[in-house]
């Protein structure tokens, strides 16, 4: 395929979330702009505007668009707004959220020392200016807190860890697959406030976990 067939492809893909989720426009916007194949592994562009996860490798995996869209939709992002991402990955997320937020407001976190060398790389290549942090996201950008949002992208075992909650603003939130005790996750969405937390669930999910 070439990049116009990309392009053609992946306009299909965005009319089809279109017609099924109920999300803010400028979240259509943002994955009609980001090249998800280029993102992907070599093995699996082919497959990369298809509505499906896709393996990236160490036992990784991307969610689908429509996940991407939805958790993207639920962090509720102004332009100029600062996010944390703990889970970079391949990076496409990243650069969703970069076309949302704008260049330098978003910080990415990965585990994975090769993933996270890839993943800079490419936001890189494709003009998005992400900071990408080599490591447990627990530690990762104290100096950068408070952000508006946290985007969580692997399933922490007992809860959002507190060094991520605590590195979002009053009024902020987290957006998260946390794991039940019956086995299952559920996509929640956390809003920080003065005397507390407030949890919204949305569903049932399923992603790598945290580590
Ligand atoms: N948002 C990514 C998908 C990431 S999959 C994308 O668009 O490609 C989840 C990622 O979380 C994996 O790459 C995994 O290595 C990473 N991860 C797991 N535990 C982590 C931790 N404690 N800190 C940072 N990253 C972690």
């Amino acid at each position: 395929m070439d990049d116009s067939a990309y392009a053609q492809a992946r306009r299909e893909l965005v009319a089809d979330l279109q017609r099924r989720l109920d999300v803010d426009p400028a979240v259509f916007s943002a994955i009609e702009a980001v090249p998800r194949h280029a993102f992907a592994p070599d093995s699996q562009r082919a497959r990369a505007y298809a509505d499906r996860p896709l393996p990236i490798g160490h036992d990784q995996t991307i969610s689908a668009p429509h996940m991407v869209a939805i958790m993207t939709d639920l962090l509720d992002l102004e332009r100029g707004d600062r996010v944390f991402e703990v889970g970079t990955g391949c990076g496409y997320h990243a650069a969703v959220l970069a076309e949302i937020v704008g260049p330098g407001n978003v910080f990415t976190a990965e585990y994975v020392p090769e993933l996270a060398e890839i993943a800079g790389e490419r936001l890189d290549r494709h003009g998005y200016v992400v900071t990408v942090h080599a490591g447990d996201a627990r530690e990762a950008f104290r100096e950068e807190a408070p952000f508006a949002a946290a985007s969580v992208t692997c399933a922490p075992s007992a809860g959002v860890p507190e060094p991520i909650v605590d590195r979002v603003e009053v009024g902020g939130r987290v957006v998260a697959p946390v794991d039940e005790e019956s086995g299952g996750q559920r996509l929640v969405r956390l809003t920080v406030r003065d005397d507390g937390i407030e949890r919204e669930d949305h569903g049932s999910v399923r992603f790598v976990p945290m580590r």
